[in-house]
């Protein structure tokens, strides 16, 4: 059998109960059988559904405990509706797009819910980029362009690292930094790339310390020849992504909110080969269930809540 619905008609039938949903995430959360969120142990009870019951620490718990579907008023049929719609959007979903299709009543709802599921598409731990990688960095937002190696106002810099799979573009990581110094560039690489890795950059002075921390480091030098692409994966994804941050936001990005949206683009982007929609509905769902759970209040940045537009320029 599948593990995955492959159509939107597959997935009512996969899905057409609360009972068969929970079924499935315990699939996916307890592959070796159910255990108890709080001591680990199997030796656990099934109650009345949705209950479970731990033999050793009398832990009453649910499928969705400690999960980003803790507390969530809503049934899992909608939210895999929800999950279902943002893989299936090729260029992703605005909240008022899941507001729509779903029928929420709030938009609020639906950009909560967009949040929680941005942030379970980052994977803890993931696996870092190797072979040969191209890194940048680019400006976000702002007006005008802004000087290098300086902070400039209203702008957000973020190192880019691609992945070169043969003349294409591999895997990227994005990686929002403060300045263009060595002290910030230096960290953010050896978060993104796997020591050894031959590493491609302009002649920047923030990229010179990366030989002596294990990469083996080659500096593209421009050429006689003007408007040569020096780094052609990395501006490649950057165009991607800064038209992405335009067309499917409107450029709607609070500075705050942005790492959700590298963290989004990167999860499409890496997986934009994958044939089958449907795998990206279980990788997202099966990284929902294995996620700590997402409060509002940590979403918002404790600030108030706006839907302001042009917030957010591509730059
Ligand atoms: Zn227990």
């Amino acid at each position: 059998m599948s593990e995955y619905p492959r159509t939107a008609i597959e997935l009512r039938d996969w899905f057409p109960t609360e009972q068969a949903c929970r079924e499935y995430l315990v699939r996916l959360r307890w592959p070796d059988g159910v255990a108890c969120p709080d001591c680990g142990t199997r030796d656990v009870w099934s109650m009345t559904p949705p209950f479970y019951r731990c033999a050793r620490c009398s832990y009453d718990f649910t499928v969705t405990a400690g999960t980003l579907f803790a507390d969530t008023h809503k049934p899992l049929r909608l939210w895999f509706e929800a999950i279902w719609y943002v893989t299936n959007q090729k260029s992703g979903a605005s909240a008022l797009g899941v507001q729509r299709v779903l029928g929420l009543g709030s938009y609020r709802t639906a950009w909560n819910w967009l949040h929680k599921l941005r942030r379970a598409m980052v994977r803890p731990g993931r696996d870092r980029l190797s072979g040969v990688v191209e890194v940048d960095e680019t400006f976000l937002g702002g007006p005008r362009p802004g000087k290098r190696g300086r902070g400039a106002a209203g702008k957000t810099l973020v190192l880019v690292a691609a992945q070169a799979d043969g003349r294409k573009i591999g895997r990227i990581r994005l990686t929002r930094i403060g300045d263009a110094s060595a002290a910030s560039l230096e960290p953010a690489v050896r978060q993104a790339v796997e020591q050894g890795t031959r590493i491609q950059t302009d002649d920047w002075l923030g990229y010179r310390g990366l030989s002596a921390l294990g990469y083996r480091h080659d500096v593209i030098q421009p050429a006689a020849e003007l408007g040569q692409n020096l780094l052609p994966r990395v501006n490649l994804a950057v165009s991607l992504l800064k038209r992405w941050l335009l067309g499917t936001h409107q450029g709607a990005v609070r500075p705050s909110h942005l790492d959700y949206y590298l963290d989004e683009f990167t999860f499409r982007f890496n997986r934009r080969t994958s044939r089958s929609r449907g795998l990206l509905f279980y990788r997202l769902l099966h990284q929902a269930v294995t996620l700590k759970p997402v409060l509002a209040k940590d979403l918002v940045g404790g600030r108030t809540f706006a839907r302001s537009k042009n917030t957010m320029n591509s730059g």
